[in-house]
């Protein structure tokens, strides 16, 4: 695992005078479970050394928490045994209020990373891209909805999606944002008010998929920390409020191989070239198949609905906001270069685990030689059923049951990402199934709507 190298005895040294001339007393490590729960544990400052080299215990369980509190319990996840949660000293953050933050990864007794740590897992996936000579990078976009302490809608101000409105009548809570992420190291890209009433869009640069994927995590943790202060809540639910629009967690990939892009200069549709065509279809292929590490939970699958632009229809086209993977051209207008967004992964979603299966299935299609499939130009949800049958267009599952017994059964993700990543998964998913079996889709939404927030 090339992410999680031992700092030497003089950068932990180093970390820990740092954080104390910041005020900072108490060090917080999170990882997040195959619910897409944050966990954590915390340490005074005097303890960053053992937080880094013994880690904390943490119960073999912790990965499969569920949503309502619960324990989706497996034949090898039991109540016996202990596994240890180790900061990586490299990713520590200063937050608001005295306190540090740092990712963690999962490790067994003997030192062994946790064959569930999803961190791991997307540093291995990270690995393998660099061994076979690829460079990824991962630009993720955050959207949420403030809402009150107790998660109930605030009330009915007026709302112009995408206004200058909303951007006024939070103004104060958004310069808190953006001076905070930044006392944390982390630029923010953009902020704007989303579509739906008191939702709001952030964008991180991109990274490599590791740190991409820890500063969602310390991002959220500092919208949480902001929207308190303001006596308010964050919801990251895919679907807050029942029949309106959900919450996305796109992400933007790239790839590189010897410095050059793989998806501009190109012979290929707008530059794309044979690889990262084959990546594109890769991942194309593969997307019904991991859909339950990206749109999982139960209340994903109503976030999918055509029109609501979370790139319901297995696709890709340029700047398609109803195709699952939607292409962004490089050029003047987009100094980050030609990228690929991957539109369907909703916040529910274990962010490292998302990367991980996207990634995979991009690596995958490199090494099958996959070939770029047509572009779907317009929206499809324009055509007729018989021309999206010619074009091919599918459209994704919506039903939480459907999406994971297809993980379930799926060779591909199990051969990907291994056994005991989709078996937590499909237990923690089943156990939310079950729980919400009878509630009402309004019912449902109000009661998860905090679930996902940090
Ligand atoms: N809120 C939409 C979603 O659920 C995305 C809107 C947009 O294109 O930014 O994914
Ligand atoms: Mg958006």
């Amino acid at each position: 695992m090339t992410q999680f190298a031992a700092a030497d005895e003089s950068a932990v040294a180093r970390a820990q005078r740092e954080l104390e001339a910041a005020g900072v007393r108490t060090v917080i490590g999170t990882v997040v479970n195959a619910s897409g729960l944050t966990l954590a544990k915390s340490v005074p400052l005097a303890r960053l050394k053992t937080f880094h080299e013994a880690g904390m215990g943490a119960a073999p369980v912790w990965h499969v928490f569920a949503i309502d509190g619960g324990i989706a319990f497996t034949d090898s996840i039991t109540t016996v045994g202990d596994m240890r949660l180790r900061i990586d000293i490299a990713g520590l953050r200063v937050l608001p209020g005295g306190r540090a933050w740092a990712p963690a990864s999962l490790f067994e007794q003997d030192g062994a990373v946790s064959p569930v740590c999803t961190r791991g897992l997307l540093g291995d996936v990270e690995s393998s891209l660099e061994e076979a000579g690829y460079h990824a990078l991962v630009g993720h976009e955050l959207e949420f909805f403030l809402v009150a302490p107790d998660g109930s809608a605030l009330e009915n101000a007026p709302w112009v999606p995408y206004g200058a409105t909303g951007l006024l009548d939070r103004a104060d809570l958004l310069d808190d944002l953006l001076s905070a992420l930044h006392q944390a190291g982390l630029p923010m890209e953009q902020i704007h008010a989303e579509y739906g009433r008191n939702q709001f869009e952030f964008s991180l640069p991109p990274a490599p998929p590791v740190q991409a994927a820890d500063s969602v995590v310390l991002a959220k943790t500092i919208v949480g920390i902001v929207a308190r202060a303001h006596s308010l809540q964050a919801s990251f639910s895919p679907l807050p409020f029942a029949g309106m629009v959900g919450n996305g967690a796109h992400q933007h990939l790239s790839l590189h191989k010897d410095g050059v892009p793989l998806f501009s200069g190109g012979s290929g549709p707008h530059g794309i070239g044979a690889e990262g065509g084959a990546a594109i279809g890769g991942i194309i292929a593969g997307l019904p198949e991991i859909q339950g590490f990206l749109t999982g939970s139960v209340l994903s699958g109503s976030r999918l609905a055509p029109g609501s632009w979370s790139g319901a229809y297995l696709c890709w086209g340029l700047e398609n906001r109803e195709a699952s993977v939607r292409f962004l051209d490089g050029g003047k207008s987009n100094p980050h270069g030609a990228n690929v967004e991957v539109k369907i992964v909703d916040p529910s979603a274990n962010v490292y685990l998302a990367s991980a299966a996207i990634l995979a299935l991009a690596l995958h299609g490199v090494r099958g030689g996959r070939q770029l499939p047509a572009e779907i130009p317009g929206d499809p949800g324009r055509l007729s059923d018989e021309e999206r049958r010619r074009a091919n267009v599918l459209l994704l599952a919506d039903s939480p049951a459907a999406i994971i017994d297809t993980l379930d059964t799926s060779r591909l993700a199990r051969g990907l990402l291994g056994e005991a990543i989709v078996d937590a998964t499909v237990a923690v998913r089943r156990y939310e199934q079950r729980i919400s079996a009878d509630l009402p889709p309004d019912e449902l939404a109000e009661r998860f709507r905090l679930a996902w927030s940090i």
